[in-house]
């Protein structure tokens, strides 16, 4: 089934609550669909967007031309072993709905990213994570359609290029494929990953340590620290945490000894943004209806009414801080939509 809407209010597909329009927007419930939509793709407003649950994007205008949304839906089990279960799921699928069916089912692997906003679709192209575990951990391949040609094409999880909040879809192929299904594979065999932030002292308020609970602390952890965009729009971590080279970070050290840090490798370290963005006093200041989070620094609000263009503004404003204080870049991790 293909749905058109014209001039289509984007408030309810943007977790950052901006009032924008979209030319047209379309939403359609199968590959026959997508196909049958881009073979006639010239009598369609150009460019196009496709978007899942709008939880990493920044609109800063109108959107003028058209906007895909998936409606494909479904989880199935394609192979079991004793060891292993590989579910292909739709990419329309709400990713937390997926993570909910893991744990009922007991499967490990994608635990540790409850609770994340946005579609399953999205979830291969931002390579989502938390909590010490990425997404690119438990794909196995990615189904999708060139926006060109029409055609399917399958790429294995090694074909995807994933990095931290990378994919290939996100880069060198950007806006070129769809992402129709994903494929995960999951284990049956007990394996946590309880060693990142402060999983294992939330647990030590239930009497087990197994899925369900697992799942429960890290929801009451993200509760906690994550403002809700259905009362304060925003879109998560709105940077992401810079990799510095060794030696640019000892430096750094020297000057700030209680820098916080994550070994990458030999030569890379990982430094959180939000405590530099808090070191430059930014937590809880505003710039006009934008505002940074007064409890997670990384993550910039919607405080009423804002604009996209005022929340740029601001994360420029804050790059711009943590670049004189401490000499390092940082980029945002939203996707910036009209620019
Ligand atoms: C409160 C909050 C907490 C968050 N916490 C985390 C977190 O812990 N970890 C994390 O990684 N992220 C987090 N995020 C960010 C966000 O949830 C993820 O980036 C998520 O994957 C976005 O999914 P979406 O469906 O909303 O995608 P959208 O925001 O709609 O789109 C994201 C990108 O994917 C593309 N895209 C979407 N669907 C498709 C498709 N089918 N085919 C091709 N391209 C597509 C879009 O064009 C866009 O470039 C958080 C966001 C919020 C609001």
């Amino acid at each position: 089934m293909i749905t058109r809407y014209n001039h289509y209010s984007m408030l309810s597909h943007n977790t950052f609550g901006i009032d924008v329009e979209a030319e047209l927007f379309i939403e359609y419930s199968s590959v026959e669909d997508l196909q049958s939509l881009l073979s006639s793709k010239e009598l369609l407003p150009q460019p196009f967007l496709h978007i899942g649950g709008g939880s990493n994007l920044l609109f800063v205008s109108d959107y003028k031309g058209t906007i895909f949304h998936s409606g494909i839906k479904g989880m199935e089990i394609i192979s079991e072993t004793e060891e292993y279960v590989m579910v292909r799921v739709g990419a329309g699928e709400v990713w937390d709905d997926f993570v909910a069916y893991c744990v009922d089912n007991e499967w490990y692997g994608a635990e540790n990213l409850s609770l994340i906003p946005g579609e399953v679709g999205a979830s291969a192209v931002q390579n989502i994570g938390a909590y010490g575990v990425e997404v690119k951990d438990i794909i196995e391949r990615v189904e999708t359609v060139a926006v060109e040609s029409g055609k399917e094409r399958t790429f294995a999880n090694e074909d995807c290029s994933f990095s931290y909040r990378q994919s290939i879809f996100k880069k060198e192929l950007k806006g070129q494929y769809i992402v129709t299904y994903v494929t995960y594979k999951l284990d049956k065999h007990t394996r946590f990953n309880l060693e990142y932030g402060n999983i294992k002292t939330e647990l030590e308020k239930f009497d087990e340590v197994n899925l369900k609970t697992i799942r429960q602390a890290i929801i009451a952890i993200r509760e906690v620290k994550l403002p809700d965009p259905k009362i304060e729009g925003n879109a998560g971590s709105f940077f992401m945490n810079p990799i510095l080279p060794r030696a640019q970070f000892e430096l750094l050290k020297q000057t700030y000894p209680d820098i916080p840090h994550y070994d990458v490798d030999e030569d890379r370290v990982k430094v959180p943004a939000a405590w530099m963005i808090d070191r430059c006093g930014w937590k809880g200041r505003l710039l006009g209806n934008a505002g940074v989070h007064d409890k997670q620094a990384l993550v910039l609000v919607n405080k009423g009414g804002a604009t996209g263009r005022e929340i740029i503004a601001l994360s420029k404003a804050v790059q711009l801080s943590v670049k004189e204080k401490f000499g390092v870049d940082i980029y945002p991790e939203v996707n910036f939509i009209g620019e």
